[in-house]
């Protein structure tokens, strides 16, 4: 087997497609030296050296030992240096290299094969002594550290006490001497800490360094970025071992880090950073603050020429972006690394439109640059990006799940009630919950963000949150909330009410103090490019829209209708006048209290004109569109007050004691209320809910239609599980609302259907779709109820299934992205099936699925009609909704 790939001269083992095997850096390399661009020679182990490596308690494959010789040896004669030459040493970096960038993330060890003797090779080859024993002090430092896992402080500390000692400040002023002093230092520290001499024998550092480039793909670092950037199914990484070329010999020597385009704004300008007389590191550790690549063409007018060159080509070679790393070695130029270069959302965006443009690219590959983060990203605001992160790490008090991207800042409240009455003065909140309920709605809303202990991405927090795009973090377990003292604590530290945080929802931190945010503007790129996916993708999308506002917001994204609009968001907030709001919260909670039809009915009389008034206002917005109407859904004791006021205050307003409240809620309490009277149950037990809520909806739609609007009402049940059950709900929804629109005397089209949400409905789906006109998959309970994962609890034992290092059980959160496997059967089999007895049902989803941009492209693959998403997620999902087209003309069939 093949683990090695050389490179040089004009010639390379590899190509740039070999990314899975020789990682982005290797097949760069491989890549520039075939185009004949200037590039060091070396080689590169593969990724399936490192999967061997970690799968084998840490031994390396039985090959390698022999082909890493002769490749060094290859090395060797092309440079015509030997490694630990005492005359004319021939010195190498050892990187790391993954098939996906990961920044930073992983090891790198430069200047190795000094030791005592080479080192004076390299003073006498460069005439520099000074240049040559500050090269070996740092590689001396990087392997301690790096190879061995000394702790870094510790040698710095010992830098330090140099320059103290030599009264200097700079690393420039350290003299020749000095550095071998140092060298000295850190080998007897070396020698104190593991025992034995630092290694001189340059082959065997070079094992040492290949073993911790291999490691660290294991480190925490690592293994979090895979973890953030949903990075999978890769080996490992590859170990490049390059030639060193210095940036720091002299004023004609400098070292520098590129872009072909601006990487923020996606402008097609050269955009780098480039510093005289320096090593990489330096720039990339901000010691010196480096100059703009403009400079460059002044400094160094003729090597600045040959990379612009080298931008040229290199872009289009690679018909995308590329970020770039040099080195001028006394006037040289040599190419250390190319990779297609990371990009703002908006640059993303950009720069897609800006190549199609140029006929770079086609209009598919264009559509395939976006990630679905990078179109949501753009609507939420994010922390100030020029702030420096290390600057408030420490302020960092804990973290949860990201429920809801960008981020927000407020004052600490930890009730609803609390977060209004701040709101109502101005203040900014952030609102702290172990858990949200439906009750906690109206604080939500004004909150800047929620955090909640508990919960995962399904959870009631983040599924409301989404929907307004405010930023949620939930599942934060490590934080203690004592909501009677006013206060929270986590890692020791106390937050009381009152005092500022700074929510991150891009990756869950929760800082103290108010933190500056930006909001990002959409380029205009965005519109053209989303223009483009609608021509290209075939299933429809539409949003999930409680509110007028909310479903005009989802037209501005782009949304063909509503799939799902939550009635039960509206008892409990007035979103048009919140003054009413009151009224509402009332009329349902004296619904629930009654202990008779006829005092249930009453209180429905009165929640009627507020329902239809929400309704007609959706019919409005949507003129045209059809728009889905889910009837009520949650167990009836989430709408009663818990905290004790509220239920004296509720007891006086309807005339009754406290305790016929305690009462109730002592009756409606459930051991597991997810499973217990909810969703269509409620309509069956207490049939004059449906009759109030279809009443509703047709007045709405028979008001709206004499106007002139164009209404389509689809009404929704949701939890069927039965043909039966769904008969007569339908049966109850009929009469309802044929005996309205006869008795208006008009004509008003309006269908009857199901949500899919238990794996019963999914099997039976023929049968059900006897009776139901469309289906909408609401694969948040259909995830709960066939995988047996509660939506509100999994989020703190989820992590361990996903986590790599731990169980990996499965790539993704379930809740997030739908697990095809399982979940996704029941899917295809229930579209199948209800087709089978209805060919032209209409088939949705509105589980927060539809948003994510794998499951979208699943719904397409089955046949969907459309996908709802939350308003911000629209987007995501028509861009998602084109890829899948895009991957089908590709592949040629239908994969699952
Ligand atoms: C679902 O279960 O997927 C759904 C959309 O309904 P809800 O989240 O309101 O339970
Ligand atoms: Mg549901």
């Amino acid at each position: 087997m093949k683990y090695v790939y050389s490179f040089g001269a004009g010639r390379a083992d590899g190509t740039g497609d070999l990314k899975d095997l020789l990682g982005g850096k290797g097949a760069g390399l491989a890549e520039m030296t075939r185009i004949k661009l200037p590039v060091p020679a070396g080689f590169t182990i593969t990724t399936e050296a490192c999967d061997y490596y970690l799968k084998h308690g840490r031994k390396y494959p039985k090959e390698l030992r022999a082909q890493v010789e002769k490749s060094v040896r290859q090395l060797e004669k092309l440079t015509r240096k030997k490694l630990g030459d005492a005359k004319d040493p021939l010195l190498v970096s050892v990187r790391s290299g993954s098939a996906r960038s990961m920044p930073g993330m992983m090891e790198t060890i430069l200047n190795l094969g000094l030791n005592d003797k080479s080192v004076q090779g390299l003073a006498r080859t460069t005439q520099n002594d000074r240049f040559a024993y500050d090269a070996y002090r740092r590689f001396v430092q990087m392997y301690s550290s790096v190879v061995i896992g000394l702790p870094k402080e510790d040698l710095e500390a010992r830098l330090r006490a140099l320059k103290n000692y030599l009264k200097v400040t700079d690393d420039t002023q350290v003299t020749a001497q000095g550095w071998r002093q140092l060298v000295g230092e850190y080998k007897e520290y070396y020698k104190q800490k593991t025992g034995k001499l630092f290694p001189e024998d340059p082959e065997g550092q070079l094992w040492g360094a290949i073993g911790a480039v291999f490691e660290s793909w294991m480190g925490d670092k690592a293994v979090t970025y895979r973890r953030v950037e949903k990075i999978t199914g890769l080996l490992g990484t590859a170990v490049n071992v390059v030639q060193m070329v210095f940036g720091n010999t002299g004023d004609n020597s400098g070292t520098g880090v590129c872009f072909t385009r601006d990487p923020s704004t996606g402008e097609k300008t050269f955009f780098g950073d480039f510093l005289i007389n320096a090593q990489g590191e330096d720039v990339v550790a901000g010691i010196r603050t480096p100059l703009h690549l403009k400079e460059m063409a002044k400094l160094m007018p003729k090597v600045y020429k040959q990379l612009e060159g080298v931008r040229e080509k290199l872009e289009k070679h690679y018909r995308d972006m590329q970020d770039m790393e040099f080195t001028v070695e006394n006037g040289k130029l040599y190419m250390l690394q190319t990779r297609t270069g990371k990009r703002s959302p908006s640059a993303a965006f950009q720069m897609a439109v800006d190549m199609k443009n140029e006929g770079l690219i086609k209009l598919e590959e264009a559509l395939e640059r976006i990630k679905g983060e990078d179109v949501e990203r753009l609507f939420y605001p994010v922390l100030d990006p020029t702030l420096p992160r290390n600057e408030f790490a420490s302020r960092r008090i804990t973290s949860g799940i990201n429920a809801v991207p960008g981020a927000a800042v407020g004052k600490v409240v930890f009730t609803a009630g609390e977060a209004e009455e701040w709101a109502a003065r101005g203040e900014r909140v952030i609102l702290v919950r172990r858990e949200t309920s439906p009750e906690d709605v109206g604080g939500m809303f004004v909150a800047q963000g929620i955090l909640t202990a508990t919960g995962g991405k399904t959870s009631h927090a983040a599924v409301v949150a989404r929907g307004w795009g405010k930023c949620c973090i939930v599942g934060a377990e490590k934080l203690e909330i004592d909501a009677e003292h006013k206060r929270m604590s986590s890692n020791g530290r106390v937050v009381r009410e009152g005092e500022w945080i700074t929510l991150d929802g891009g990756d869950g931190s929760v800082y103290t103090g108010e933190i500056a945010l930006v909001r990002p503007v959409p380029p205009k790129a965005f519109a053209r490019l989303l223009k483009w996916a609608d021509q290209v993708r075939k299933i429809g999308v539409r949003a999930n829209a409680d509110t007028p506002h909310d479903a005009k917001v989802a037209l501005e994204m782009g949304a063909e209708g509503i799939g799902l609009c939550r009635t039960e968001h509206m008892f409990f907030k007035d979103f048009e006048h919140p003054e009413k709001s009151i009224e509402r919260q009332q009329a349902i909670q004296e619904m629930i209290l009654a202990d008779n039809v006829e005092a249930r009915r009453k209180a429905l009389d009165k929640l009627l004109p507020f329902q239809r008034r929400d309704f007609i206002g959706l019919f409005e917005v949507m003129d045209g569109l059809p728009v889905v109407i889910r009837l009520i859904d949650p167990p009836l004791h989430e709408f009663l007050p818990k905290d004790p006021a509220k239920q004296e205050a509720l007891a006086k307003d309807l005339g009754i004691t406290r305790e016929v409240i305690l009462r109730r809620m002592e009756q409606l309490k459930e051991a597991n209320p997810m499973l217990g009277l909810r969703g269509c149950r409620l309509a069956i037990v207490y049939p004059e809910i449906l009759e109030m809520q279809v009443r509703a909806i047709i007045e709405a739609a028979i008001d709206c239609q004499k106007r002139g609007i164009k209404v389509i009402p689809e009404i929704m049940h949701p939890l069927t599980m039965d043909k039966k059950e769904m008969k007569i709900l339908e049966a109850a929804t009929r009469r309802v609302a044929d005996d309205l629109i006869s008795k208006a005397k008009v004509k008003l089209h309006y269908f009857v259907g199901t949500m899919i949400e238990l794996p019963r409905a999914a099997l039976l789906a023929d049968e059900i779709a006897e009776v139901a006109e469309f289906f909408s998959f609401g694969t948040n309970d259909l995830t709960q109820t066939t995988m047996g994962l509660s939506r509100d609890d999994a989020g703190r034992f989820l992590p361990e299934y996903v986590d790599e290092r731990k169980a990996a059980i499965f790539k993704a959160d379930p809740f997030q992205s739908i697990d095809i496997p399982g979940v996704g059967m029941l899917v295809e089999w229930g579209i199948k099936r209800g087709r089978s007895t209805r060919p032209k049902l209409e088939v949705g989803i509105c589980g927060e699925h539809g948003g994510e941009a794998e499951s979208v492209k699943f719904c397409h693959r089955v046949g969907m009609d459309y996908v709802s998403a939350t308003p911000f997620c629209v987007p995501v999902a028509r861009l998602a909704a084109a890829q899948a087209v895009i991957e089908e003309r590709k592949t040629g069939k239908r994969k699952k």
